[in-house]
């Protein structure tokens, strides 16, 4: 449910109300915008009575919010989230590059790739130290070691670093990471994403390859339901029947969630194509459609890379694409 306040409310008169819903058992989500305050209530407010609310000469307005999304709905809290990254802000009309390698190899390709990609304008470094590989022959990642070759690519660029996690129990040797990403084979694993709900680092949520955008935004919730509120949700493509593209990139799924919710939306059209050549058209038309940044693979050398080369963008080619996006947002 929420309550609008109407405009030149005092603060005791806020409080009073807030403590009066908190005496309920309700907790109370307030959300100040320019013109407006948002009171967002959660949990049973069932017996919350919305014609005696609606007549208090403070309250504008009461609704019952439908969607099981509470937290991430944008009804709560109206105006976009920006979502702040060691500096880095993201949404709100902050637009954010975050490129990188699929996997850190050594400490030479990712400083050097680093390099390159902050010169063509990205601002954040991504890089996988665990991953998640459909066969447990592939390369698996290099742990911890791969967490701290990130932190001397950090200290090399001054980039804040982007990485997955697989489990609860590795979050210690995330505690350096400016930002936490939660795979798409990760969207619903609940008691992770509830670890994630009690720390204040921002999170990458990527879709799950078969997930409804009311499932991905069910999963944001377990985290703000936590505490956590710093999400950033990527699109990355999902499961069809088609083959030609390693996933389909659902574009729609940008405009759907900034309507449903305030959190940042950024695409992945990366993973999403799993085609080098697929990636310029796609990034373009994700910031064409109101992406809030674009999460890309970028190797130094594509064809020996211990994983997703075909998808790999050179340093040359992340550059172009940067400033064909970058022509796109001017546009728009
Ligand atoms: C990744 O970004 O490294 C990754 C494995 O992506 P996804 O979870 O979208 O497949
Ligand atoms: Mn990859």
């Amino acid at each position: 449910m929420i309550a609008v306040i109407k405009p030149g409310v005092t603060e005791e008169q806020l409080n009073n109300l807030i403590d009066w819903f908190k005496s309920q058992g309700l907790r109370v989500h307030i959300s100040e915008g320019e013109y407006r305050t948002v009171l967002g209530l959660i949990g049973d407010t069932t017996k919350v009575d919305t014609d005696l609310l609606s007549g208090l000469d403070i309250i504008e307005s009461v609704t019952r919010i439908s969607e099981p999304f509470k937290n991430a709905n944008r009804k709560f809290h109206p105006d976009d989230s920006v979502v702040d990254v060691s500096g880095v802000k993201i949404g709100g009309g902050n637009f954010a590059f975050i490129a990188g390698p699929c996997s850190v190899e050594s400490e030479s390709q990712i400083v050097e790739i680093a390099k390159e990609v902050k010169a063509s304008g990205a601002s954040l470094l991504r890089g996988g130290a665990f991953k998640p590989r459909t066969s447990p022959y592939d390369f698996q990642g290099l742990k911890a070691d791969g967490i701290d070759l990130l932190l001397k690519a950090k200290e090399a660029t001054g980039m804040p670093i982007v990485t997955e996690i697989m489990s609860t129990e590795h979050l210690p040797l995330f505690e350096n990471v400016d930002l936490i990403q939660v795979g798409a084979r990760n969207m619903q694993n609940f008691e992770l994403l509830k670890a994630l709900g009690k720390i204040d680092k921002p999170i990458l949520l990527k879709r799950g390859l078969a997930n409804t955008m009311k499932e991905f935004l069910m999963s944001a919730e377990y985290i703000m339901a936590g505490g956590n509120e710093n999400i950033i949700l990527c699109e990355r493509g999902i499961r069809t029947y088609e083959t030609y593209t390693r996933n389909t990139l659902d574009l729609s799924a940008v405009p759907m969630l900034k309507e449903l919710s305030h959190l940042p939306v950024i695409v992945d059209p990366s993973h999403a194509t799993g085609i080098a050549r697929m990636v310029k058209p796609m990034a373009m038309a994700a910031a064409a459609c109101g992406a809030d940044g674009l999460m890309i693979e970028v190797h130094n050398d594509p064809k020996h890379a211990l994983c997703d080369g075909a998808q790999s963008l050179t340093p040359e080619q992340f550059d172009d694409v940067a400033k064909r996006v970058m022509k796109i947002r001017e546009v728009i």
